[in-house]
């Protein structure tokens, strides 16, 4: 299909008063029109800095991309003009953050702050579609539309995630950008937002990156999932291929073992040992190499490349025979 979304090794740093911490380091991704891709890591592994640089919301002064690239539908993000991101934000590329309030004003009504959202991107719809709009949005996600008149205090934290995903989808963006989108809910909520979002991914065409750290969720949400550690891509492929767990990356093999085991009665959980790679350190060859079961001679000294076996990219230097390493998508 059609690409969208270009990212082409990436760098973006924190600089803080005492050190800088290197949230990415050569992110690659690729995303197509309409398609629904899992971006799975644990907290720190540079997810959300990712979706902050697409948009260019990285803290001003203090977030810095260093290198790379982000190509959008044509358009460089780097280098776009401040009115040019403002045409993309919002209207073209919307975002879920985990915490609701990120996004409601508490002192504007529900139904004001997703009339706000039209009046930005569609100066020309009379106020009567405007206003139909509203109601249309705010029952396909589950509130009556009577309820708009109220403010953001007056609905549950799950009510509240629904409204900023009617926001988030009014302007119908070619991407949606979800981060973590239901990690502050409870279980029962969460289970409702997801079953909320996978409705509307039918009725919405848009291209979605679900940021999780749940390999669960993403197995029932998505097309292809990358997996993200010390801020990189070091697994990519398909759902079916690296669900199928023949072949995995150390670090995703062990993502998989964090999973409770639904069908037995004995829970598996064998959280991956060691620590996420220092930010602010980082080893020189593999990033996961100390905490690599696997880990050999040359791991510690040289990077290893993204290897590719068909559509499925794994960088690890156990799959270096056996893959292709295409200089194209890597560098
Ligand atoms: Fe482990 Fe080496 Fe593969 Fe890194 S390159 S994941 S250390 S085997």
């Amino acid at each position: 299909g059609d690409i969208l979304l270009e990212i082409k090794n990436l760098y973006a740093q924190y600089n803080t008063d005492d050190a800088v911490v290197h949230a990415l380091n050569g992110f690659h991704l690729t995303l197509h029109r309409g398609e629904k891709l899992g971006l799975v890591g644990e907290t720190g592994a540079g997810k959300t800095t990712m979706a902050l640089s697409i948009l260019r919301l990285l803290p001003p002064r203090v977030g810095q991309i260093t290198h790379g690239s982000i190509l959008y539908d044509g358009t460089d993000i780097l280098h776009a003009s401040p009115k040019e991101m403002l045409g993309l934000r919002g209207e073209r590329i919307s975002m879920i953050f985990q915490d609701p309030m990120t996004s409601l004003n508490p002192v504007s009504t529900v139904g004001d702050q997703i009339l706000e959202v039209l009046n930005l991107h569609f100066p020309d719809m009379t106020k009567e579609e405007k206003d139909r709009r509203v109601d249309e949005m705010m029952q396909m996600v589950g509130i009556p539309a009577a309820r708009k008149h109220e403010y953001p205090h007056q609905f549950s934290d799950g009510m509240k995630q629904r409204i900023v995903i009617a926001m988030a989808l009014v302007a119908e963006p070619e991407l949606l950008l979800a981060d973590e989108p239901t990690t502050a809910l409870d279980v029962t909520i969460q289970a409702q937002i997801l079953e909320l979002m996978k409705q509307l991914k039918e009725k919405f065409n848009s291209a979605m990156i679900l940021i999780t750290h749940d390999l669960g969720v993403v197995a029932e949400f998505c097309d292809n999932v990358a997996i993200v550690y010390a801020g990189e891509v070091i697994e990519y492929g398909s759902v079916e291929e690296i669900y199928a767990r023949r072949k995995n990356h150390p670090y995703t093999a062990g993502l998989f073992n964090c999973i409770p085991d639904l069908y037995t009665t004995t829970p598996r959980l064998d959280p991956i040992p060691g620590f996420m790679a220092d930010p602010t350190d980082l080893p020189e060859g593999c990033k996961f190499a100390p905490r690599c079961p696997h880990c050999m001679d040359c791991c510690a000294s040289e990077a290893p490349e993204m290897y590719y076996m068909g559509g499925h990219g794994i960088k690890c230097h156990l799959f270096r025979e056996e893959g292709t390493h295409n200089a194209d998508t890597t560098d």
